[in-house]
């Protein structure tokens, strides 16, 4: 897979990444395509992203608003059956214009944000699907909720807030090996009969589909070194 920084072939990474994919669920003996492709085109131009939208990759990932509200108008006139999905921390003051902007948030991480999503859903009669993102390493410096947090805040969400939760997201600790947090987040989804799963990135998502991922989120093998 080429990653260096010149002579990307974004279609031919995306390629291999499905390849790579399909090779994992037929290892865990899963059904073949089982598994949504985000492609993550944050700090990429559009002249990096069209080639993937071109070979049919319609599902995306970015982690900043101002970033997606700038570079994706444009592609969806060509391309309006697009999904943008918000998989960085969103600060309350930019929950307007997430709303308007993306078509999945990933990456709702506390109380303050669910109950400001939750407004704003009905405010702009749009609700959008959410994950709720799950700090499965307890790292103090990283977003979500704790494991232990983690039944209460989906309770509050999908009862108390009547947000649409579709499933959970976590960001394995960058030194440990993400399996056991994988098989963390698969279980925490089970015991609250959650669906999708997104976890796995460019280095660990083969692990992830083999442990259960529905999505995963893959930047640099596509697109390159950011
Ligand atoms: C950037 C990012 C990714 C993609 O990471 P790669 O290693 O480039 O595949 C996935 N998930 C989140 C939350 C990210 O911020």
């Amino acid at each position: 897979m080429e990653t260096s920084s010149d002579q990307i072939d974004v279609a031919q990474n995306l390629q291999q990444v499905k390849i790579l994919m399909d090779q994992a669920l037929k290892k865990a003996e899963r059904p073949a395509h089982g598994v949504t492709l985000v492609a993550v085109s944050k700090f990429h131009d559009a002249t990096r992203i069209r080639p993937a939208l071109e070979k049919g990759q319609r599902t995306f990932g970015e982690n900043r608003v101002q970033e997606a509200q700038e570079k994706w108008p444009p592609l969806r006139t060509d391309f309006p059956d697009v999904q943008v999905h918000l998989i960085g921390p969103l600060q309350t003051n930019k929950v307007k214009q997430a709303v308007a902007t993306f078509d999945v948030i990933e990456s709702v991480d506390r109380e303050k944000l669910a109950r400001a999503l939750a407004r704003e859903f009905v405010a702009q009669g749009r609700s959008l699907p959410v994950f709720l993102q799950i700090n499965t390493g307890e790292e103090p410096q990283k977003a979500g909720v704790l494991p232990a947090a983690a039944d209460d805040f989906i309770k509050l969400c999908r009862d108390d807030l009547g947000l649409n939760v579709q499933g959970l997201m976590c960001i394995p600790p960058a030194t440990e090996e993400p399996a056991m947090h994988f098989a963390l987040l698969s279980k925490i989804a089970a015991r609250n009969n959650i669906k999708a799963l997104s976890m796995g990135m460019s280095g660990d998502f083969a692990t992830a589909i083999e442990l259960g991922a529905t999505h995963v989120r893959i930047g640099t093998a596509i697109f390159g070194q950011r």
